[in-house]
């Protein structure tokens, strides 16, 4: 089985890499400078978008990466952008108190009005469109609440919804697989290689410097400055900004304790028959379900292949057992896929909190922008701007995740034994829903 869904020369590696040549990425010459205004720890989009803010308020940014520049899931993930994210209103209200809510919920669309406008005046090319988002009803006990919680927030934030029934849900998902879809039209998709490697391009033209292959072992505060621990080396900076997300280990014990990494795994197809393309996706439109333990997919942007995602297995796996286990995910939804293989499969560690919210602030005098619980790519962006004005010390930096603690458990250090049996506990009531 597990060969068979797989394509002879299939990759475990994210199909947005194709075409582009990691080796030509761009990158300063030399190695990384003794001094630095601000060094910033990541080179995702949190960590992109936090350079290019504080290299046009003139600052001297030097950006390290482990690995290669973007490495971390911001050019793996599904490239679904839209101002909805979880959690709901309704929860967020129960938290917060409506008032609270309604703020934080405001602050998660304005990264997506964000997003949308430094695409827009960055010019930068990814194939952005405003695709429109599906909400599949996985179970026919979802249906009522889903149309609930959506119209309560188009009354609440005026986000436009459309509740579609089973029986009128062809027109927008050739699927038999759902018990009605909602329909948010102000949604969008892009290809987040080419996001990232656009982004990547202003910041390096903005004057800041980026060096890959540089694993930071710690950061610790030294005087006025923070001294900034690479093998055989410091860096000396003003200020630092941690960008790491999912991937930020024990360098930072402090972030590690309450980052939950998880992976989320995905898969692309070969290319499809394009009339069986117009006929699951007649409307090309971005698709997620009512699932807790979610499942995500999508034409690629050229509409020749389904990019389809989630998570498959109790434990962190090996993108070739996830593979067919999403292609029968795949297969429940659209059953005219069986034959078709799979050209890519592969995954990345998103973040989660605590509190199912992303958190922006200092411990200790360094920044942090991180925790977008598997949402991120308007979030990153956003949140690593807001980051950079903290630095900056603007007004503007202000956030309403601001009051929030960034929590931790007692004995929690960076792994989550816990992980297996909350997915349990979250796909039975999926199954039971
Ligand atoms: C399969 C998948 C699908 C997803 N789909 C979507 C989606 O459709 N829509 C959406 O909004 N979000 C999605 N996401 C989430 C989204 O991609 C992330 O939230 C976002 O990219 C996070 O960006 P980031 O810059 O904060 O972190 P990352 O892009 O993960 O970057 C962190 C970087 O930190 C570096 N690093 C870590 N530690 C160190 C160290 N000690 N020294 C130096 N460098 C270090 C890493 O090498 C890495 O490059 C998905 C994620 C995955 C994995």
């Amino acid at each position: 089985m597990a060969s068979s869904v797989l394509a002879p020369d299939a990759k475990s590696t994210s199909f947005w890499w194709e075409g582009h040549d990691q080796a030509s990425l761009q990158q300063s010459e030399g190695s990384p400078p003794d001094r630095a205004d601000v060094v910033v720890v990541g080179s995702g989009f949190t960590g992109l978008s936090a350079a290019l803010t504080l290299a046009r308020a003139g600052r001297q940014v030097v950006i390290l990466d482990a690995e290669q520049p973007g490495f971390g899931c911001s050019t793996r993930n599904g490239g679904q952008v839209g101002p909805r994210f979880g959690p709901s209103f309704a929860e967020l209200s129960a938290s917060y108190g409506v008032e609270r809510a309604t703020r934080l919920k405001r602050e998660g669309h304005n990264a997506y009005d964000y997003l949308t406008a430094l695409i827009r005046d960055e010019a930068i090319e990814c194939s952005f469109e405003t695709s429109g988002h599906l909400l599949c009803v996985h179970a026919p006990g979802r249906f009522g609440p889903a149309a609930k919680a959506a119209e309560a927030e188009q009354k609440a934030f005026g986000i436009e919804a459309q509740v579609i029934p089973k029986s009128e849900q062809h027109r927008e998902v050739g699927s038999d697989a759902f018990h009605g879809v909602i329909l948010f039209p102000g949604g969008g998709a892009l290809d987040p290689m080419r996001y990232h490697r656009g982004l990547l391009g202003r910041v390096m033209a903005a004057g800041a410097m980026l060096f890959a292959g540089q694993k930071v072992l710690g950061v610790e505060r030294d005087g006025q400055d923070f001294a900034v621990a690479l093998p055989g080396r410091t860096i000396r900076a003003r200020d630092v900004v941690l960008a790491t997300n999912g991937y930020t280990g024990d360098a930072t014990p402090w972030w590690q304790r309450r980052i939950i990494p998880i992976g989320s795994y995905i898969i692309a197809t070969e290319e499809i028959d394009p009339a069986l393309m117009a006929k699951i996706c007649p409307k090309r439109r971005m698709l997620h379900e009512t699932r807790k333990v979610v499942y995500y997919y999508r034409p690629s942007p050229d509409q020749k292949r389904i990019l389809f995602g989630g998570r498959v297995a109790l434990s962190e796996t090996d993108p070739r057992i996830s593979a067919p286990r999403l292609h029968e995910a795949m297969v429940r939804v659209w059953p005219e896929l069986q034959g078709v293989k799979v050209s890519h499969s592969w995954m990345g560690f998103v973040a989660f909190t605590f509190d199912h919210l992303p958190h922006v602030g200092s411990q200790d005098g360094v920044h942090h922008a991180m925790g977008y619980c598997g949402n991120g790519v308007p979030r990153s962006t956003y949140y690593g701007h807001k980051a950079a004005l903290k630095v900056l010390g603007r007004p503007e930096g202000a956030s309403e995740l601001d009051p929030l603690e960034f929590q931790t458990r007692p004995l929690y250090r960076g792994t989550p034994w816990f992980l297996a049996p909350s997915l349990l506990y979250y796909k039975l009531r999926d199954r039971f829903a």
